[in-house]
């Protein structure tokens, strides 16, 4: 995953353009991807495709023809989507394009200009601050033009009538926690989940442009939308701070309280925060017309850390250790969801004999009370209304051994899977007349 990032990481992305393709083009060679290209003017949602960015040099030169700040030393320096601009001006006339973090005067600030036509450089404050009055020629040789936005899909079929949506916004440029993070997480998920000899959902893993590229996914997929039955945003998963989930516009969905279970289970200090319509592309799949249960997984939450939309946001921010603990749980995570169903005790009429079943074999494993215990809990709530995460949450126990005790007791003919009422939750289905409305609604407005 660390490789991958730095192998992206020189790369100018953007929401449309090139640096996205490419960028495509790599991740292609690791999970099988099918691409989508939507031209500009296309309306999407209540949004239109954009014009077209690339971007192959830009600077500001000092009266003696040296370049003072230069993409090609750091594609921060760029306001990303900056209109072409040729022409010289005083220090005055250039500041108001000038962008700079007094407060880290080391670092070079990120900013977008994506939907006001508009250019500007970013700099350091110390830079900044020792430019000397004088002219300065300016060069942006960008083009908006005409072409498409592109997205990209790696679907990994599963046995159910169900998917689990993993959204990953990779439009940023030269920054590795957010969004390079998150696209390696994915890719390395998508990797392990393509090995399984069988999957129980299908997984829909998206590279997309944030914002605009979600409302252009949800516009052209209505139909796999109504199919989601849990989702993630990822991002942010490459920094040292502890892992943090950001719940769904639903709040207590599967996807919701899996999450949780696995975070507080892992004692990870970074807890759980309730649904705000602000942050990533969870924005856009909870938005009322879809409501899908997509939460966010990330380690420190977009804003909360000061390297965050900076060019500190670098390598050295992210570290293979942190990547790999948020595998390790989102593949927990993986497990609840492909796993979680409720079951029915064969045996409900008392407690049925486990010993001489051979389920109390191992007396004096040090963790054997736990399992016993676990088998106790399993039997006891299995009455086909309880689901496995519901058990595991109301035995204080990790999923995983809840659910190690539930196919023990499934060989020994004492459960049997409850069938289609085993789907979890109530609110899982798609909200299919949510979007029937929405997409009403909208008819309504234009006409
Ligand atoms: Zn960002």
């Amino acid at each position: 995953m660390y490789a991958l990032v730095a192998d992206l990481y020189p790369i100018c992305r953007s929401i449309t353009g090139d640096g996205f393709r490419e960028t495509i083009r790599r991740l292609g060679q690791l999970v099988p991807l099918r691409s989508t290209e939507v031209p500009t003017g296309t309306p999407v949602l209540d949004w239109t495709i954009p014009r077209e960015w690339n971007i192959r040099d830009a600077w500001v030169a000092d009266a003696a023809g040296r370049r003072v700040i230069d993409f090609r030393r750091s594609n921060l320096h760029v306001v990303n989507y900056s209109v072409p601009v040729r022409r010289r001006l005083s220090l005055a006339e250039l500041r108001p394009h000038l962008h700079a973090l007094p407060d880290h005067p080391d670092w070079i600030p990120y900013r977008t200009s994506y939907y006001a036509e508009s250019w500007g450089f970013c700099l350091s404050q110390r830079a900044l601050d020792a430019l000397p009055e004088g002219e300065y020629e300016v060069c942006i040789d960008s083009t908006l033009e005409n072409g498409s936005l592109t997205y990209a899909e790696c679907v990994l079929p599963g046995q159910e009538d169900g998917e689990v949506l993993l959204s990953c916004h990779s439009c940023h440029p030269s920054l590795a926690n957010d969004n390079l993070s998150g696209m390696a997480l994915g890719v390395a998920l998508a990797r392990d989940l393509a090995t399984r000899p069988r999957r129980r959902w299908t997984y829909r893993l998206l590279f997309l442009p944030g914002t605009i590229g979600a409302i252009a996914w949800l516009a052209r997929n209505e139909d796999a939308a109504r199919r989601v039955r849990h989702g993630l945003v990822l991002s942010g998963v490459g920094d040292p701070g502890p892992l943090t989930y950001k719940r769904s516009r639903r709040g207590a969905a599967v996807i919701d309280r899996g999450v949780e279970h696995v975070l507080r289970h892992a004692g990870s200090r970074g807890g759980v925060l309730d649904f705000l319509p602000y942050g990533y592309d969870e924005r856009q799949y909870c938005s009322p017309g879809f409501d899908l249960p997509v939460g966010c997984f990330m380690r420190t939450p977009n804003g909360r850390y000061p390297q965050y939309h900076t060019s500190a946001d670098d390598l050295d921010l992210v570290a293979p250790a942190h990547l790999a603990d948020s595998f390790a749980r989102l593949r927990e995570v993986v497990e609840i969801l492909e796993h979680d169903r409720a079951y029915v005790n064969l045996s409900p009429r008392g407690e049925p004999q486990l010993g001489r079943r051979g389920l109390y074999r191992a007396t004096g494993g040090t963790d054997l009370p736990e399992r016993e215990l676990a088998l106790l809990w399993v039997l006891n709530q299995s009455d086909g209304g309880h689901s496995l995460l519901e058990i595991a949450e109301r035995a204080g126990m990790p999923f995983a051994a809840i659910r190690a005790v539930a196919d023990e007791l499934t060989a020994a003919g004492l459960l049997r899977p409850a069938g289609d009422h085993a789907s979890p939750g109530p609110r899982t289905d798609a909200p299919a007349g949510g979007i029937e409305s929405a997409r009403s609604e909208s008819r309504g407005e234009r006409s």
